[in-house]
């Protein structure tokens, strides 16, 4: 790991806590950060027993400790962890621990770390971030779920007595817990299943919906961050921990619920968010007209044209937006009811929707599933045709989300191609595009795949993201010598 210390200064005041600002003008791509995970460890409610040292699916138990998982390709797991138990230090806890209780695995092994004391030192910062407990305890879900399957479970183990010194109690476990998940990227495992990687100070970065740094993790889950736009010396660095693909008011419920903030970033203010009208309603007196949630004033949504002004009542729109969420829930993948709930709600919202982008997603997933099976036969260049105008709804969007070097743009870029590509090729062998119009098509499709790769440039090559970026390079490729072939007049 690199050190980039020279680029960041560590700062505390009361509205961010503690946060890191650049000390000199960086460019977009440099690095700011490189970080090793503090623990990998599944989700609390994880009932697959994972190797303790890869991750992947277990099925055996370490013949040494006899406690953690193990896979059939590792022999061994971090000596400490082994050790511990085999030296008979937890001989009052049974064998059957983590078989038992898997969801404790990421707080026992949080735990092990802290009675290492280099490991300690690492884990300060993660240790001294304040945890208002009062927040969390009176609240059913989160408070709940670590209570059942992590709190409860250890205490009953008689760990905390194999552990004197940290002074386990369960209040002390319940703050661990909430460590644990607010330090915790959302990492994916060789075997495709997401896990949590908890970083010490990748992690302690301050959120905004439009962060100006962007994330890469390694198969190893090493992170790695750097800069999605130039920032000028004393920025503030942030990240986000939403999806941009949702609107301001799904972003906020799940900042509420996951990190107990507030977030004020330039377009949780903005009402057309960004230009974007995410959230923005058909007005329901004037033909044209958009409405936007009044954030400031009332709550409710007005219309944007000064001679109308209609008003939507909040309650109104939060209903709808509740019964097609349900209703999306329900359409369980089937392709004629993502249809017919476009049809249904287009008269009603922006076309730029959040909900409606939600669904157009799905029926877009749908035709691509279906044409890599190959069962599309006869209608196919009418489905392709469909696909293609999904995928091109959502590249201006995700453009204007997350500006700078965007991985949400680059995957929306190649969607967009790998469809793009499929239906100019049906066309031209089908004779519907003669070779002139052909060439044009492959030049477009070519700028595209090349946007795309400029923007993973920047991504190790061991990740999901390296292998996209080869594959997009092969595309290219391909573009390419057809090029060669039909470009020539
Ligand atoms: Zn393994
Ligand atoms: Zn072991
Ligand atoms: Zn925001
Ligand atoms: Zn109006």
């Amino acid at each position: 790991m690199q050190d980039y210390s020279e680029k960041l200064e560590d700062i505390y005041d009361e509205k961010l806590g503690r946060h890191l600002v650049v000390s000199l003008s960086i460019e977009a791509g440099e690095t700011l950060l490189e970080e090793q995970p503090l623990l990998v460890a599944p989700h609390w409610e994880c009932d697959q027993l994972k190797c303790a040292q890869c991750l992947q699916e277990s099925y055996v138990i370490c013949r040494k400790c006899q406690v953690f998982p193990l896979c059939m390709d590792c022999s061994e797991h971090d000596a400490f962890e082994c050790e511990f138990f085999a030296s008979g230090a937890g001989s009052g806890i049974s064998k059957d621990l983590l078989i038992k209780n898997y969801g404790i695995c990421a707080l026992l092994k949080l735990l092990l770390l802290l009675e290492q004391p280099d490991k300690r030192v690492q884990c300060q910062i993660l240790l001294e971030r304040p945890v208002k407990l009062e927040d969390y305890r009176n609240e059913e879900g989160l408070w709940q779920e670590h209570e059942e399957h992590v709190v409860r479970p250890l205490m009953d183990s008689g760990l905390a007595q194999a552990l004197p010194d940290q002074q386990l109690t369960s209040d002390a476990l319940h703050a661990h817990c909430i460590r644990i998940d607010s330090s915790a990227y959302e990492v994916t495992a060789r075997d495709g299943d997401t896990l949590k990687g908890v970083y010490v100070r990748g992690a302690s970065l301050p959120h905004s919906c439009v962060p100006n740094t962007v994330v890469a993790l390694d198969e190893q889950f090493n992170m790695k961050l750097y800069a999605a736009v130039p920032l000028e010396s004393g920025s503030v660095i942030y990240t986000s921990y939403t999806n941009p693909l949702m609107g301001t008011s799904q972003r906020q419920h799940q900042l509420r619920m996951t990190r107990h903030m507030e977030c004020a970033c330039a377009r949780c203010l903005d009402a057309t968010e960004l230009g974007t009208h995410m959230s923005s309603m058909k007005c329901r007196d004037c033909s044209d007209g958009y409405a936007v949630c009044d954030l400031a004033g009332t709550g409710n949504w007005r219309c944007l044209d000064v001679s109308c002004g209609a008003v939507i009542p909040a309650a109104d729109v939060h209903e709808l937006l509740a019964e097609v969420g349900g209703a999306l829930v329900d359409a369980k993948g089937e392709l004629s009811a993502y249809e017919s709930l476009l049809t249904q709600h287009k008269q009603l919202l922006h076309p730029n929707h959040f909900l409606l982008l939600d669904i157009k997603q799905n029926i877009a997933s749908i035709l691509r599933a279906a044409a890599l099976m190959n069962s599309l036969n006869d209608p196919c260049k009418k489905l392709l045709a469909r696909r293609v105008e999904l995928c091109a709804d959502l590249l201006p969007i995700c453009r204007a989300v997350v500006p700078g070097i965007s991985k949400l743009y680059a995957i929306a870029l190649f969607e967009y191609l790998l469809s793009f590509v499929e239906l100019s090729e049906l066309q031209f062998a089908e004779g519907d595009v003669d070779k002139k119009e052909y060439a044009a098509q492959l030049k477009r499709a070519q700028s595209v795949a090349k946007e795309a790769l400029d923007l993973l440039q920047f991504e190790p090559e061991n990740s999901a993201e390296g292998f996209l970026t080869e594959r997009i390079a092969m595309e290219l490729e391909r573009i390419e010598s057809d090029l060669m072939k039909y470009g020539k007049h």
